[in-house]
């Protein structure tokens, strides 16, 4: 029997700076704790391990000009250039084989004026809403070449929050024109926030045009490591239940085995800063639960699978992968 993909994709990671910090005007978690600015290179180390030791695959983002602080390739802030390079060579390393590389756009705070660089007076989810292919393209191809610059090889994006929602039929071309002609490459793929998702969702074919395809790819659970992040309980009894939303200990229930049962694809979904868990870590250590448990139940039923792999999979058969209808 052919296995069923299984995914996971982590949004928000960039080299030390912490979008969730710039997010919140008052710097707090929702348990009144001081949000820590900046992650320490450790944290991806551990991350790396966890990913090794389950055999994950999935989609990693690095967000190019984090929270309005410069970009990867010109410096970070306050940033010593070692610490970013340091962090972008473990990505190569370490990531970028198992998990397909992307922008979440450009800095994930405020919008930028691409030709200075200064930020506007909106954040990129508010300004992506009215623009279109003529502004929407260029910034994404700002996005894709800064990790061009950096060595990575992408092409696809991820939408930070719901970029690009309201004006999605332009979004999609203008990410397929920036791919190919950053990247130069016919196939793309991309996550769109904000949709809400059948129970049986699986990825798609969104666009095709001028011989070139747009894949979508959907996360098909919650985020269960933010409940962690928002109660501020780090203890094992907490960790454990975040693990169990995603699967339970003998396989038979949580957000993984619903979507399998529904016939769909499980896309799991993490946040650099819900991983994080400002500090903890408490919630990389319940999707390390999870890996053990996917091993452990699941591994004649689903075979682990970057976006890349998905975006071939789905253009190698586009017929048996129709967009799903939306009533919204
Ligand atoms: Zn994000």
């Amino acid at each position: 029997m052919k296995k069923v993909p299984i995914s996971f994709r982590i949004d928000d990671p960039a080299p030390v700076y912490s979008t969730f910090y710039t997010h919140r005007a008052n710097h707090l978690t929702d348990y009144g704790e001081p949000i820590l600015e900046k992650f320490p290179n450790s944290f991806l180390f551990d991350f790396c391990d966890m990913i090794e030791r389950n055999g994950m695959k999935g989609k990693f983002s690095i967000v190019p000009m984090v929270a309005n602080q410069g970009d990867i390739i010109n410096g970070l802030g306050d940033v010593p250039r070692e610490e970013i390079d340091e962090w972008l060579d473990t990505v190569k390393k370490r990531v970028a084989p198992r998990f397909t590389i992307c922008p979440e756009m450009l800095t994930h705070s405020m919008a930028i004026d691409i030709k200075t660089g200064k930020a506007l007076d909106e954040n990129e989810n508010e300004w992506s809403q009215h623009q279109s292919r003529e502004t929407l393209t260029p910034y994404i191809a700002k996005a894709l070449s800064l990790l061009k610059e950096a060595g990575f090889d992408v092409f696809g994006v991820t939408s930070p929050w719901r970029f690009g929602f309201d004006v999605r039929d332009e979004y999609a071309i203008s990410i397929s024109d920036a791919v190919y002609e950053v990247c130069g490459k016919e196939n793309a793929w991309f996550t769109l926030g904000g949709l809400p998702m059948p129970a049986a969702a699986k990825a798609w074919v969104e666009v095709e045009r001028d011989g070139r395809c747009l894949v979508s790819i959907p996360s098909t659970t919650e985020d269960r490591t933010w409940q962690i992040l928002t109660d501020g309980d780090m203890s094992e009894e907490a960790i454990l239940k975040c693990a169990d939303a995603y699967i339970t200990e003998d396989g038979r229930d949580g957000d993984i085995i619903r979507v399998l049962e529904n016939g769909g694809w499980p896309i799991m979904i993490s946040h650099w800063q819900s991983m994080y868990t400002n500090g903890s870590s408490a919630g990389l250590r319940a999707i390390d639960i999870v890996g053990k448990r996917i091993k452990k139940n699941l591994s004649d039923r689903v075979e682990w699978m970057s976006f890349e792999e998905i975006m071939n999979m789905v253009i190698a058969d586009k017929a048996a992968y129709p967009k799903p209808v939306f009533n919204d």
